[in-house]
């Protein structure tokens, strides 16, 4: 197997990055990977991932829920209902901040294509990328959407699109730096950028540290706070034009995270922390569990 050792920080290039925690694959490989932090921009990395080639085998769980449809147990149950409620709090979104009542969607790591059912009903035309075969099977079985495969991006019209979707996936991505600026090319002038990801400065991540499930290692490459998402968007010419906390992730990470903790479940603790979490983001919305960035070409 390949992996990436990073000498720099992958979003700002600085030199001054070091070890900052130590924190085991809990739900796949039970591996310890090392996370490294830049002292520049704030941004968090996971330190030596296995490259794009082989990093498929640590996605082989049947924990990984985001990719399957079944309704065991409680945190999928409520994973289940969050999403329901979710799918149409996104659709208005995308209508909010385009301004627009139908356009050109992308979204990146569509899944099972529930998002984008949602919006094709309301009247959007879609484009839909998702690394997953079984994944896109099912949503061409239950959705009959054709969803591409990731590679596709690079070969997608130029700035066609009004807005582009990437509901927990910019953690996923190997080369960074590329994939944002393609992105930016595909987006119209006043196309939108959302991006939802892990914010590892909330209250929830403090309090759990190496145990928060947020981290994912190695599924997750990297590890955002709000100032190294304004960093790595700099660059390629977005700027960050709101930011809004989403809710539900306090409690879902929270759950997850006692598991990995403890060996066992602790609901009641799960929902004090996760409650906690969010009163911090009810007084500052950049400490939620996840953020979700709206962003426009500058
Ligand atoms: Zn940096």
């Amino acid at each position: 197997m390949a992996l990436i050792h990073y000498s720099t920080c992958p979003v700002c290039s600085s030199t001054s990055v070091k070890e900052f925690q130590v924190i085991p694959d809990y739900s796949v490989s039970k591996e310890i990977f090392s996370v490294w932090k830049c002292e520049s921009c704030s941004f968090q990395f996971t330190q030596d991932i296995p490259d794009q080639e082989s990093i498929g085998t640590y996605y082989q769980s049947a924990d990984y829920i985001s990719h399957n449809d079944t309704k065991k147990g409680i945190i999928n149950t409520l994973y289940h209902w969050v999403r329901k409620y979710t799918l149409r709090s996104k659709s208005r979104l995308i209508v909010e901040v385009s301004g627009r009542k139908s356009g050109h969607l992308l979204d990146i790591g569509a899944g099972t294509g529930a998002f984008l059912h949602t919006m094709k009903h309301a009247g959007w035309q879609v484009t839909g990328l998702e690394p997953d075969a079984g994944a896109r099977s099912i949503a061409r079985d239950k959705y009959q959407l054709q969803l591409l495969e990731p590679d596709s991006l690079f070969r997608l019209e130029s700035g066609r699109f009004d807005v582009i979707s990437m509901w927990h996936v910019l953690e996923h991505v190997h080369a960074l730096q590329e994939y944002v600026k393609t992105i930016v090319q595909l987006l119209k002038q006043d196309g939108r950028l959302i991006v939802a990801v892990p914010n590892y400065t909330s209250g929830d991540a403090t309090y759990y540290q190496n145990f928060w499930a947020a981290y994912d290692v190695p599924r997750h490459l990297y590890h955002f706070s709000p100032a190294s998402m304004r960093r790595l968007m700099e660059l390629p010419g977005l700027q960050i034009e709101k930011t809004i906390p989403m809710w539900f992730d306090s409690f879902y990470v929270s759950m997850l995270s006692e598991n990995y903790k403890n060996g066992k479940p602790n609901h009641v603790n799960a929902f004090l922390q996760g409650w906690k979490s969010n009163q911090k983001a009810m007084r500052d919305k950049e400490k939620a569990s996840s953020l979700i960035y709206v962003m426009r070409k500058t």
